[in-house]
């Protein structure tokens, strides 16, 4: 076996580079997959290394093999110059707004942004000096509206995670570039398979791995990717912070990552059909799904994204608990639990008129938000009918 040049890699699908990334075949003894590199000292060979500090590795919280394979495959497939790793989701969107943002910065922020994103801004970086504003996820280019003259960043997410409006990136991109603002967009719905944010001149984008790269329900991780412009504030931040996440969940993450291409092709073809079937079901007022015509956004998604992924809402035409209640207890498939992009189903209930600040959420009915998992659709659609019977 030869190996391909770096100029035919760069001719080959995603797919197949996606199975080629962070791979070395002579470090690791020919074995397939990098094992989890377990270590907090890293020894020096010699005194002179030592002294400047010359060493490929330094200390574990500053990297190792693994995590190195993993930053290289995520940055190849969000096409970015450079990736972090945090402990969680949550915290990869934390990490990334504290690395360019200071105090006295003023932020925009979506009002369809993931619900922990929202308390931070709120609570931390607010604390910190940061004042955030949130904006209708349907603003497109009347974004520039709201920006003041130390707007220093806009937080992005597309499609919303409960509500799914897809916002229109490229419009809002054109006037942040406009303004020397940074952009930072939550791009856990779709990875970089489906919507790579980066090449629509993106600054920064962010995945809770959590959901499809670990995709069995079994690790928390989450990813930074960033442009050439903003990587070393984000890198610097990361470091300052000590931020770390140990090398099994890293492991768990790579091995999960190289079927991913695969379940979320298999997932959004099932979700798409689970979800033209309960829009026309007389129990169902309206189905949030960004590959449909009733989700605000529908045309935006299909000009920008690839294809949707496994998660989408829908709104029962009953407003009352007792309703809620009986069709959730009625699934037998789909378990009641929040995170999502895992291989089961799951169901749950959200109330977005809760939250929401800068646009007035009027569903006219109770959300139920589905992850579809690997099951037979077949059972899937069968398991919903009876449910749905109950209310
Ligand atoms: C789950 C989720 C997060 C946070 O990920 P955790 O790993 O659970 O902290 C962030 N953004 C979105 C859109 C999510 O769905």
């Amino acid at each position: 076996m030869s190996k391909p040049t770096p100029e035919e890699k760069a001719a080959m699908a995603l797919e197949t580079r996606l199975m080629l990334a962070g791979r070395n075949s002579e470090e690791t003894f020919g074995f397939v997959n990098i094992p989890p590199y377990r270590g907090s000292t890293v020894t020096y060979p010699d005194a002179k290394s030592c002294l400047s500090g010359k060493n490929r590795y330094s200390y574990g919280r500053r990297g190792n093999p693994t995590s190195e394979a993993l930053e290289t495959l995520w940055s190849e497939l969000e096409g970015a110059a450079g990736t972090v790793i945090c402990p969680s989701g949550a915290s990869a969107c934390a990490t990334a707004l504290l690395g360019v943002l200071k105090a006295g910065d003023h932020l925009l922020v979506t009002d369809s942004v993931y619900l922990p994103t929202r308390t931070f801004a709120n609570n931390v970086l607010a604390r910190y000096g940061v004042e955030a504003t949130y904006y209708d996820p349907m603003v497109g280019a009347g974004i520039e509206a709201l920006i003041r003259p130390n707007t220093r960043a806009i937080m992005m997410e597309a499609p919303g995670s409960l509500t799914f409006e897809v916002q229109d990136v490229p419009a809002i991109v054109g006037v942040a570039k406009k303004h020397g603002i940074t952009t930072l967009i939550d791009n856990t719905y779709a990875t970089g398979v489906l919507f790579r944010p980066l090449d629509l001149g993106v600054d920064v984008s962010i995945n809770a791995a959590t959901k499809y790269p670990g995709g069995h329900s079994d690790v928390l991780i989450g990813l930074v990717a960033a442009n050439a412009a903003t990587f070393p504030a984000i890198k610097k931040t990361h470091g300052d912070m000590g931020v770390y996440l140990g090398p099994d969940d890293v492991f768990l993450t790579l091995r999960g990552l190289r079927t991913m291409p695969l379940r979320l092709k298999e997932q959004g073809a099932a979700a798409l059909r689970v979800a033209k079937h309960l829009a026309a079901h007389p129990k169902v007022k309206r189905v949030l799904h960004p590959a449909l015509p009733s989700c605000p956004g529908h045309d935006v998604f299909m000009r920008d994204f690839k294809g949707p992924s496994g998660l989408f809402s829908f709104i029962l035409d009953a407003m009352d608990d007792a309703s809620v209640i009986r069709f959730l207890d009625a699934l037998k498939l789909f378990g009641m639990g929040y995170s999502w992009g895992g291989y089961e189903s799951l169901a749950i209930p959200f109330d977005a008129t809760t939250f929401r600040t800068a646009t007035k959420y009027a569903p006219e009915g109770r959300g139920i938000r589905l992850n579809i998992g690997l099951e037979a659709v077949a059972d899937l659609i069968a398991d919903l009918d009876g449910a749905l019977g109950k209310v």
